[in-house]
């Protein structure tokens, strides 16, 4: 093995041959700028055109370009994962393969990261999409995923951002999760600033994303969410709503049970009667389930060694 790279650079590849060779011939360059030490960890998600050819061409005339190739088309997220396996670098950068992120914007990202922070996010302040497909939906998402997590962005969904290694190499992604990294790094407490970046349009190739990606973030989000504010004490959440909602179904039975035994009021027709049924069995199902979570997320974090907790330093 080579000496530890100081940078890699992953870029998830999935039918961009037209772009591939004109996308590593602005990032050698670029990367060049901060230092010679680098590697390219392209990753090709399946491609069904020549991309793979043209990646293996580009490794034989520059070795620190280096390819994974995906047996099928696993999506961008699980592209950036096998990226994060297998980077080396202290810093690990990511972007994308359609030359719609500038490599240009590369040096002024590390040089930030290099003045303290964990991670630096790029914002595509003048964001080259369709309008309503894409920018409008996306400032939507964005606003509720700054509302939703403690990490605020303007835009999440910008490939191009640069990791201090251990943040993403820890982190375990699903679905499509990439963009929640620094919400999700966010537990551990990390440093994160965000950057002006430039965004072109798309020249060649097609987008791989509608107006459907939009539904699929946002229930993400809602997974991110929990795992971060209750995957170590579920029963907190679901306990709480659990004993809300049974201590007012109880309540109301036992108003219900009082008429019927001492006042002599019927019950056959008090539909509150079903009301309190139903409270108390949400009650029973929310407690059970607050306990299975509970069990859960013991296993979660004791068969994987995942502490709750992360240090930055020890001074003994
Ligand atoms: N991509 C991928 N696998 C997929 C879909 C996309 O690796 O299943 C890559 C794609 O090649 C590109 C990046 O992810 O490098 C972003 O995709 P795209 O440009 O289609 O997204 P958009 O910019 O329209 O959000
Ligand atoms: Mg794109």
């Amino acid at each position: 093995m080579s000496a530890v790279p100081e940078i890699s650079l992953v870029v998830p590849v999935y039918n961009e041959e037209p772009n591939i060779e004109p996308l590593m011939r602005e990032i050698v360059p670029a990367l060049s700028r901060i230092t010679d030490n680098f590697e390219i960890i392209a990753i090709d998600d399946g491609s069904r055109d020549g991309s793979y050819e043209k990646l293996k061409k580009l490794h034989a005339e520059e070795p620190r370009i280096k390819v994974i190739r995906f047996r099928a088309n696993f999506g961008q997220t699980a592209a950036f994962s096998a990226g994060f396996d297998k980077a080396r670098g202290k810093i690990i950068i990511t972007m994308d393969g359609d030359l719609q992120n500038d490599p240009a914007d590369i040096p002024a990202m590390v040089a930030k990261l290099n003045e303290g922070y964990d991670i630096v996010a790029g914002w595509r302040y003048d964001r080259q999409d369709k309008l309503l497909s894409r920018k409008i939906p996306s400032i939507i998402a964005n606003k509720i995923i700054s509302m939703t997590t403690n990490v605020h962005l303007h835009d999440y969904g910008c490939s191009l951002k640069a990791f201090r290694s251990e943040v993403v190499k820890n982190i375990k992604l699903y679905g499509e999760m990439h963009r929640f990294i620094p919400a999700i790094a966010s537990w551990m407490g990390v440093d994160v600033a965000e950057m002006k970046v430039n965004h072109r349009p798309r020249t060649a190739g097609k987008s791989k994303y509608g107006i459907g990606r939009t539904v699929r973030v946002v229930l993400d989000l809602i997974t991110v969410k929990f795992l971060l504010s209750y995957s170590t004490r579920p029963i907190q959440i679901f306990g709480f709503i659990g004993l809300i909602s049974g201590l007012l179904g109880f309540a109301l039975a036992l108003i219900l049970s009082v008429q019927r035994l001492f006042f002599d009021t019927p019950l056959s027709n008090r539909p509150i009667l079903l009301l309190a049924v139903l409270l108390i069995f949400i009650g029973v199902q929310f407690v059970s389930m607050g306990l299975l979570a509970e069990l859960q997320a013991r296993t979660y974090h004791e068969s994987q060694n995942k502490p709750i907790y992360a240090i930055k330093e020890i001074l003994e």
